[in-house]
């Protein structure tokens, strides 16, 4: 599955987030890009299961410790911003200490990091919220319409893939966004 680089499907709130930080990165001379935002739970399984199921990678080498659902990309609240340099996406910081100081502009524009997953930044609210199917408020229609979509194509309860057990879908944000009709 492709990675996805398009901000309407990100939350308004953190899309906003994504501009002051790239306003800053450009400031300080770093050349992140956005790499990934929103990400399927098809694409999170599919990358859960490198390392760990046999013939998804190189057994015992993981690239994530999220399933589906356990990572903010899948709510539209999370992005990845890797180094572009001389026209190709690197991993390695152009200047000693730049993914120091992506972390540290990060959380001066109020973005979450985390310290095993370098180019990752996300919305600091709380997982368990999200997965309860409580989203921040401000939502947007292509934000909502996209987490509908992502909902809709998950099984609603745990399912099992090449012996993983994966959690199900949380509650559609439509419930929240959209009041009932009145008859
Ligand atoms: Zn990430």
């Amino acid at each position: 599955m492709p990675r996805d680089t398009d901000r309407s499907h990100l939350h308004p709130v953190f899309r906003a987030k994504l501009a002051d930080l790239e306003t800053a990165l450009a400031a300080a001379g770093l050349p992140l890009l956005l790499f990934e935002a929103g990400r399927a739970p098809q694409r999170q399984q599919e990358l859960f299961a490198q390392g760990r199921v046999t013939g998804c990678g190189t057994f015992g080498k993981h690239v994530t410790n999220a399933k589906p659902w356990q990572s903010f990309h899948q709510f539209g609240l999370a992005a990845d911003y890797v180094f572009f340099v001389d026209g190709k996406w690197t991993w390695d910081q152009p200047t000693p200490g730049a993914w120091e100081r992506y972390t540290t502009i990060a959380s001066q524009v109020g973005l979450r990091s985390l310290s095993f997953e370098r180019p990752h930044v996300e919305l600091p609210v709380a997982l368990s919220v999200l997965q309860a199917g409580h989203y921040p408020d401000g939502g947007d229609q292509t934000w909502v319409d996209w987490l509908d979509s992502m909902i809709e194509g998950w099984p609603h309860n745990a399912t099992s893939i090449d012996g993983i057990t994966y959690p199900g879908a949380p509650p559609m944000p439509t419930a929240i966004l959209r009041p009932p009709l009145v008859a």
